[in-house]
């Protein structure tokens, strides 16, 4: 390695060292605030750590930092496999930014901050006029963003996946919904018509907040998480941070009278959190942990929750603890029933809530819109009715307000393109899970309760280079294969149509 190079590293490795102190102290301030501080204090906190958040910012911005890892990136031939990683990394985002001013900056935010307290009151209200301005304003700084960017994309939509799931197009989305559409409307209509009913009366028995707490700590360290390098809290809305590199919490939200959401979010997160906690050491010490994609770790947490969680050998592996820890809830119960119960297939109007079946269509559904939003200049007071339109064209579903229609979610307050990574992820597991297949009898590890052998799996071969690599070329690393949602979509028919008789 030449000596400018080792110095332009030395530079930039320094004041990365220096913004992750920052960027650490305000996570573990984040998580605070939506953990355990009291509500009153919860504002001049949030403060605190937007002003440590502007430190790291700023430190991003230094000309000496910017020189240094523009150097790196036009000689990255020299680096080893982590600078090159970085470099890119580094350099990709300046492109992105760099004609993006403090003062444009500081503008955006205030837009999108005042975005979403319309959304709050519009969805309060189920009145979308409160909120159409505000959404007008988002897709005006989207597109206004999306014009400096230096490397121009074609159709514009491209840009914003590509900041989410680097190396997704939208001809490989169309072509990826397209199959799912073609196979999973006529399906759904048959298990609409199969006329099979599921028992799921039990499932809003009463499970005390105390045996779910047990529970979460007991399924955590079943699928292989580490209490020494983590912690598990309670919040409003479950989620996964990883504060450091031995530091990975996770969140859960108990329901007195619905034992399952809080089970398999905590399943859910804690998939988010083996990934974090089995990242190789060498990605932090690189300061390149933070390059896996949305799509890839939602492909884990989904992995854990669905193929691993809702899975009939897991239900049957856990039933016991169950029993054990509810036994009023389970008086009358099968392990099959369970089975059966947790997963229904029921058309709806909610996303968070939908099963694993309906759930791809609440995704295409939005990705649809998006595209018509930025590619196509689609009229913003046109978009409830083209929403409800296709509740009603794919699920037979219509919303009565826009409450539980196109204002249920906060996504749109500050931007889009976030939503195709929800599908991808299981797109992306279910590839890899037929992977594992050929080495393992999968369902004869999480019957046995070998968690700990998946997990290792996943460690080398899915969280592995997820990192370096872009998500194309990451699926093709794990399984040899292109991306295809052809495995997805076989696996749904094959549960499906088993629990539905068809
Ligand atoms: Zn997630």
């Amino acid at each position: 390695m030449n000596k400018e190079i080792k110095k332009n590293l030395k530079i930039v490795k320094k004041t990365l060292e220096e913004a992750r102190l920052y960027g650490h102290a305000a996570s573990v301030l984040n998580f605070d605030r939506l953990t355990a501080c009291p509500k009153k204090a919860r504002e001049a906190q949030g403060d605190t750590c937007a002003m440590l958040t502007n430190q790291a910012f700023q430190l991003g911005k230094e000309k000496k930092f910017v020189r240094a890892f523009t150097y790196l990136y036009e000689n990255r031939g020299d680096l080893d496999k982590y600078d090159q990683v970085l470099a890119r990394s580094l350099y990709r985002n300046y492109q992105r930014t760099k004609k993006i001013t403090p003062k444009m900056d500081h503008e955006f935010t205030l837009i999108e901050n005042k975005a979403y307290v319309d959304w709050l009151d519009a969805k309060d209200a189920a009145d979308y006029a409160l909120f159409a301005p505000s959404l007008q304003a988002v897709r005006d700084v989207e597109m206004k963003r999306i014009s400096l960017q230096k490397d121009k994309k074609d159709p514009p939509y491209n840009s914003l996946l590509d900041l989410y799931e680097r190396g997704m197009s939208e001809t490989m989305l169309d072509e990826a919904f397209g199959e799912c559409k073609e196979r999973m409307i006529p399906f759904l209509e048959k298990i609409k018509a199969s006329g099979r009913q599921i028992r799921t009366d039990f499932l809003g028995r009463t499970a005390p907040v105390e045996a779910q707490a047990r529970l979460a700590q007991y399924l955590l360290n079943l699928i292989g998480y580490d209490f020494d390098r983590g912690a598990l809290s309670t919040t409003e809305h479950p989620f996964m941070d990883d504060l450091a590199v031995d530091d990975v919490r996770v969140t859960t939200h108990y329901y007195e009278n619905n034992l399952v959401s809080s089970m398999f979010s905590v399943l859910h997160e804690g998939g988010h959190a083996l990934f974090g906690q089995n990242t190789p050491r060498a990605h932090y010490k690189h300061f390149i942990d933070g390059e896996k994609t949305l799509g890839m770790h939602e492909s884990v947490s989904r992995f854990y929750e669905n193929r691993i969680g809702r899975s009939r050998a897991f239900i049957e592996l856990t039933f016991d603890k169950i029993k054990e820890l509810f036994p009023e809830l389970t008086r009358d119960v099968s392990p099959e029933e369970f089975y059966e119960a947790v997963n229904l297939v029921t058309p709806s109007l909610i996303r968070i809530e939908a099963d694993e079946f309906t759930y791809t269509f609440h995704i295409i559904i939005r990705y649809e819109m998006e595209k018509e939003i930025i590619n196509h200049g689609a009229k913003i007071e046109d978009l409830p009715k083209m929403w409800d339109d296709k509740y009603e064209e794919y699920l037979g579903v219509r919303p009565s307000n826009a409450r539980e229609g196109i204002l249920q979610d906060v996504h749109w307050s500050d931007g889009f393109g976030y939503f195709p990574t929800y599908a991808l992820g299981n797109m992306y597991n279910a590839m890899y899970y037929n992977k594992m297949r050929e080495k393992y009898d999968i369902d004869r590890l999480i019957r046995d309760g070998n968690l700990d052998v998946i997990r290792d799996w996943m460690t080398k071969h899915v969280f592995k280079k997820a990192d370096r690599l872009d998500a194309a070329e990451w699926i093709r690393d794990i399984t040899g294969r292109d991306f295809t949602p052809k495995d997805y979509l076989d696996y749904l028919e094959e549960k499906f149509g088993a629990i539905y008789g068809l």
